[in-house]
């Protein structure tokens, strides 16, 4: 079993890259994919340590870029990117830095409404210095303000709520573009999501290579339609938890959604024929 989509404290996992890679092994998965959010700073930790203490285990560098389509979050999936050139590193160094800018605005909107928390004390829950809405969700929980993170978002800054700042613009095209320069495979993350069916087609016509079938909150139904889907239109097929460590909003155990290794074999077949 290989669970393609983990985040790390790289992005806003609570596990280090060194502690999830452990957790893999302890799990007993065949491999595993490091995917922060907008960065590639685990993946180096991660291969280090898989190679310096001979690990059996598979492992697939990985990104999540978190990219806007209308009202929809829309997450593409990078693998095997490879940045040689630089190119996808410039832009996910602008990319934090709009973040950066992003979150002190967020905080700012917060103040307004009379709710006080520390922009240092949202730097902290970032212990790398990528900040996401999750760091600020669970500054809101340490002040009090919720409950839990979920319960931050659903009160403040959830799209819609009173303290949501939109994103920079990065847009679906944009992010499957730049992951397919650098020779990685871009693959739509948890496309049940997504609200609009016309979305998912759009992103197909945009090239994207792989639907993420097999994801936590996708019910039955939804994996049919998507695995009905993939085979139509002639798209990989993977799978993950979206494991964050034990905390976080998103709950799902690592290994708990992936795909098998028979599916990995076609996933890597691609890849060695496209490259
Ligand atoms: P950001 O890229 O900083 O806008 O943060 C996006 C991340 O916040 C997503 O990857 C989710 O993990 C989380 N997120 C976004 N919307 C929600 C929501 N409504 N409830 C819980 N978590 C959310
Ligand atoms: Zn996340
Ligand atoms: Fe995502
Ligand atoms: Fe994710």
């Amino acid at each position: 079993m290989y669970d393609l989509h983990v985040h790390t404290t790289a992005s806003d996992g609570v596990l280090s890259p060194i502690e999830v890679i452990c957790l893999a092994e302890n799990c007993r998965l065949t491999g595993i994919a490091i995917t922060d959010h907008d960065t590639l700073d685990g993946l180096e930790q991660a291969r280090r340590y898989v190679t310096s203490k001979k690990l059996r285990i598979d492992f697939i560098p990985g990104v999540e870029l978190n990219t806007d389509y209308g009202n929809d979050e829309v997450h593409i999936l990078g693998y095997y990117v490879e940045d040689k050139t630089g190119a996808l590193s410039n832009r996910l160094g602008e990319i934090k830095s709009e973040r950066y800018l992003r979150a002190q605005r967020i905080v700012s909107r917060l103040e307004e409404l009379g709710i006080h928390i520390d922009f240092e004390d949202v730097k902290r829950m970032a212990s790398d210095d990528l900040i996401g809405r999750p760091h600020i969700a669970r500054a809101l929980c340490n002040q009090g303000y919720a409950s839990c993170e979920q319960e931050a978002f659903d009160l403040y800054i959830a799209r819609g709520k009173p303290g949501y700042v939109p994103r920079y613009k990065f847009t679906p095209e944009e992010a499957i573009n730049l992951v397919k320069s650098v020779g990685g495979i871009a693959v739509l993350a948890h496309p049940g999501l997504i609200q609009d069916p016309a979305k998912i087609h759009q992103i197909i016509d945009w090239g994207i290579e792989g639907l993420e079938v097999y994801y936590p909150e996708h019910t039955q139904t939804q994996r049919n339609q998507l695995l009905r889907l993939a085979l139509e239109n002639n798209l990989l097929i993977t799978g993950g938890s979206d494991f964050h460590g034990t905390g976080a909003a998103n709950r799902s155990k690592l290994g708990c959604c992936g795909i098998d290794d028979q599916h990995v074999r076609l996933f890597k077949e691609f890849y060695q024929h496209k490259y």
